[in-house]
């Protein structure tokens, strides 16, 4: 999986999981040595930007320019991928909640098992691109698990239109799991709903460009346009909001608007029942995510306010 020194190489890996295919793997040396930068995407399958901008970054990176190494998955879970879900069809099970993985689990468990033992371990940093899968749609955040100085150069890297945030931490997420194992982890969402946002895969490649910087491996051939100043946005935290019901959604709340505990975030109901349902906000703070599709199944998230 390793190309000589100047090179790039794209093969495919096998999870060794009955009935989960091979995975695409990019993996570009620099002429020099230096630090080892993992890209992933599609840790869930109905997530288009990660993906797009993750093959981008590759294709134009030049290992001429690089000193270390860089390998990007675009897509982790290529079952889930390939039949468009979030989740691993085998088993329901979602792959961002499953690492560092059981190799005696169920199939999403064993693939992150595999995954985290394979790549994880040769990495100083991980950039986890996300976006909101067809069920939310998401602000543009870059965050890392609690506080860790050492991402502070990649977290710069993002522009303007990023707020930052601070990863609650939630066992089994790739990048909270790859930041107890010591890695620099970052973690990334923009957009969502099923759709591929080109700005959004535009920001990412600059942003990816800017952290081979930040990180030490070089330009890698980008020049990415320059930022402008540091980050304006409020700085999030913050959490998911399960809905407390099924029902049809109707929300007047917006993206990036501030909403205090107790306020109603929106309102479920059920044309077959009857019954409605008005759902306030579990905290104050930034919305950062809603739901984009009409029906919600209980537990689903309503918001992610940070
Ligand atoms: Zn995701």
């Amino acid at each position: 999986m390793t190309p000589e020194p100047g090179a790039k190489l794209t093969t495919t890996w096998s999870p060794g999981v009955a009935g989960l295919p091979a995975l695409t793997v990019h993996r570009a040396s620099g002429r020099h040595p230096g630090p080892h930068l993992l890209v992933t995407g599609g840790v869930h399958g109905d997530e288009y930007e990660g993906p797009a901008a993750g093959s981008e970054f590759f294709t134009a990176l030049d290992p001429n320019r690089l000193n270390g190494t860089v390998t990007v998955l675009p897509v982790i879970n290529v079952a889930a991928w390939q039949a468009r879900r979030r989740r691993t069809p085998a088993d329901d099970g979602d792959l961002n909640r499953a690492f560092p993985g059981d190799p005696a689990g169920s199939p999403t468990r064993q693939l992150a098992a595999a995954v985290f033992a394979t790549f994880v371990p040769p990495a100083d940093a991980v950039i986890d691109l996300h976006s909101g899968g067809t069920a939310i749609m998401h602000l543009p955040m870059v965050g890392v698990p609690g506080d860790d100085d050492r991402a502070r150069g990649v977290l710069n890297s993002f522009d303007h239109r990023f707020y930052h945030w601070r990863m609650p931490d939630v066992a089994g997420v790739f990048s909270n799991e790859a930041h107890r194992a010591g890695k620099i982890a970052v973690g990334v969402e923009w957009g969502g709903g099923g759709l591929l946002d080109r700005e959004g895969v535009t920001a990412l490649v600059a942003a990816l460009a800017r952290s081979l910087a930040a990180l030490g491996l070089g330009d890698g051939g980008f020049t990415p346009p320059k930022l402008e100043g540091p980050p304006t946005l409020p700085a999030l935290a913050g959490d998911y909001q399960g809905s407390p019901a099924a029902g049809l959604w109707t929300t007047t709340a917006e993206l990036g608007a501030r909403i205090t505990a107790g306020e109603i975030l929106g309102r479920l109901h059920d044309p077959l029942s009857g019954q409605t349902t008005d759902v306030p906000a579990a905290r104050s703070g930034v919305i950062a995510a809603l739901p984009h599709q009409a029906w919600l199944p209980a537990g689903a998230p309503v918001a992610y306010i940070g």
